[in-house]
């Protein structure tokens, strides 16, 4: 049965092209950029979010295309999942300048936007990439358990309510930190095998 998923997903892109009271907005006119709203299935079981777009990303208009997303695919493939499947996106969906961290009024404007897309896809997983998207789930939603620092809960699975009922959350290091660091990476795919687990 076909639902409404895809035009309501789409009508959030459309506010988000639009979206001119984002202190990023000129930001991507002058650079002629795209905003990032996500890729993969509107049926996914797993949605991941990332923080914000790169350039390769904001140039391109889709999510982890760059070196952070080359990561994220060999991680993909090491617990066979497909790229496809997961529905990928970020809280912050145009890109900050000099790839510096999001600043807490972008999160504000643009993070409702990513808790609509969340409702309307209604993932059984969350998976949050680095520390601003854990921040930023863990505020959203009521956890029963509590949630700490990264360093201490990434790779474990919470419960949590979102607003279309229970989910499981699992707060992951972002790819990118394992670029130049190999010791990052083994964490990373030890920790990919509690989703392949899930
Ligand atoms: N880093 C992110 O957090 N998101 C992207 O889409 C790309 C790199």
């Amino acid at each position: 049965m076909k639902d409404d998923r895809t035009d309501k997903l789409r009508q959030i892109r459309d506010e988000i092209w639009n979206l001119s009271k984002s202190p990023l907005y000129e930001y991507r006119i002058a650079n002629k950029y795209h905003p990032v709203l996500g890729q993969g299935s509107h049926y996914a079981k797993i949605v991941m979010i990332g923080e914000a777009p790169g350039t390769q990303e904001a140039e391109s208009g889709y999510p982890f295309v760059g070196q952070a997303g080359k990561i994220l695919d060999r991680l993909f493939e090491s617990i066979d999942l497909k790229r496809e499947d997961v529905y990928l996106t970020n809280i912050v969906k145009d890109r900050p300048p000099d790839n510096r961290n999001p600043k807490p009024e972008e999160i504000e404007i643009y993070g409702p936007y990513l808790l609509r897309q969340i409702n309307i896809i209604k993932p059984k997983i969350i998976v949050t990439l680095g520390k601003f998207p854990m921040e930023f789930i863990t505020k959203a939603y009521k956890f029963p358990g509590q949630m700490k620092k990264i360093s201490q809960s990434h790779g474990q699975i919470f419960q949590a309510i979102a607003g279309y009922g229970g989910v499981l959350v699992v707060p992951l290091y972002h790819p990118a930190v394992a670029a130049y660091n190999p010791a990052m990476y083994k964490v990373l795919q030890q920790d990919f095998k509690t989703l392949k687990r899930l």
